[in-house]
């Protein structure tokens, strides 16, 4: 039996004691990572090392007891700690990454959070019974019983809810809760999976899969509404109405998206026991493609994360293949290696070596998927056991098994 967390989304209906409330545990969460970047920055800056989690926390508590700062006491005591935790994160992601080539870095050095951002959220533990819900309400610390649209009771055990407001003003919260899950029965169908622009994936073994139509004209709507918010003057009323027209369209193009790729990455989850897919080169593939939304990539890499965790809760193999590996330009038919598909307009070949004809994303799903199973077959490398458990091998043939649960967060 695995373990997966889940998180459950509902509208929240605060009174406007409780959303003043919640406003100052924004300004409160954000007064804390602000302060504490700043200081991690000085440290770094005077003896080449950042503070840890624990010597901020343990700052913290003496910056709340101070006469100056003590409305530092009057917010959610959970969400001040996890804001510290969030800029932990964010330092160790930056730090990671800093030793990447510089291409391939996702993460950047931890930038102060502005309360002009649109976005505002905050996240909360259950400790003791703080966290409880009832029918439509739900009881959060320092806020007592608020009231929510609760369209489905989030199952399992409750192990935080983030509390957040966007851009229109509009509250929503996100529990996230922990169940135990039954791994789906041994299948030994294998799919290799080439994500793509024009078409959301091609599979070795069956159909692809478009961009949902209203997925699409959603986009179309998107860039107009960016256009419209370009033309408009700064600081007048009708650039403030583009702008919160176009906070409202991202939400719903995040939403639709979110909604799809779940969608997809269980399908496949649900009918293979095996799943090769190709570790991106995101930043690469979007300067190669000007049509590339900056609202795509993020569908690319979130779709192979859900794949990924989705694998380990059902007991489904998952293998990502190295993103070297020249699954386009190889012929899945000789293994000959054919330079002139390098060229992204080549939507068919065929291989001068031995005369196949190749569509180019199945030829490439397929070497994606032979090259998976080849991995995994010679214990290459990171992959998962029958249970579900991460099991890694090491360069002297060693393996070692992480127990653990992959996070929704
Ligand atoms: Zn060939």
């Amino acid at each position: 039996m695995a373990l997966r967390q889940k998180a459950f989304k509902y509208k929240l209906k605060p009174t406007k004691k409780q959303a003043e409330q919640i406003s100052r545990t924004f300004g409160c969460t954000r007064f804390v990572f602000n302060r504490f970047l700043a200081r991690r920055g000085d440290s770094y800056k005077a003896d080449g090392k950042s503070l840890t989690y624990n010597a901020t926390s343990a700052e913290l508590t003496g910056v709340k007891a101070a006469e100056e700062t003590k409305w530092l006491r009057d917010v959610d005591k959970f969400a001040l700690q996890n804001s510290l935790k969030d800029l932990d994160r964010a330092f160790t992601n930056f730090f990671r990454d800093a030793k990447k080539p510089e291409e391939q870095r996702k993460f950047f050095y931890p930038r102060f959070k502005s309360k002009h951002n649109p976005d505002h959220s905050y996240r909360t533990n259950l400790t003791n019974g703080n966290i409880a819900v009832e029918g439509n309400r739900i009881k959060l610390p320092k806020l007592g019983w608020v009231k929510f649209v609760n369209s489905r009771d989030p199952s399992g055990k409750i192990i935080s809810v983030t509390v957040a407001r966007d851009g229109r003003g509009k509250y929503s919260i996100s529990v996230l809760c922990e169940t135990e899950v039954t791994p789906y029965s041994v299948n030994t169908k294998a799919v290799g999976i080439d994500l793509g622009l024009k078409t959301f994936y091609v599979l070795s073994e069956a159909e692809p899969l478009e961009n949902p139509r209203y997925y699409r004209s959603a986009l179309k709507r998107l860039k107009k509404a960016q256009r419209t918010l370009s033309r408009r003057k700064k600081g007048s009323a009708r650039r403030q109405k583009a702008k919160t027209k176009l906070a409202g369209i991202h939400a719903r193009v995040a939403n639709l998206r979110k909604d799809f790729l779940h969608k997809s990455s269980t399908n496949l989850v649900r009918q293979f026991g095996f799943i090769g897919v190709e570790d991106l080169k995101i930043t690469n593939m979007v300067k190669n493609h000007r049509l590339a939304q900056g609202v795509m990539d993020v569908g690319w890499g979130e779709f192979v994360r859900q794949l990924e965790y989705k694998s380990l809760w059902y007991g489904r193999t998952f293998q990502k293949v190295g993103a070297w590996f020249p699954s386009s330009q190889m012929c899945h038919d000789c293994g000959h290696k054919n330079p002139a598909v390098k060229d992204l307009s080549v939507r068919h070949w065929v291989c001068p070596n031995c005369g196949e004809s190749h569509d180019r994303d199945l030829n490439a799903a397929l070497n994606i998927r032979d090259e998976a199973l080849r991995i995994v077959a010679a214990g290459l490398s990171e992959t998962l056991n029958a249970h579900g458990d991460r099991v890694r091998r090491l360069s002297n043939g060693a393996a070692v098994v992480e127990l653990g649960i992959p996070s929704l967060q």
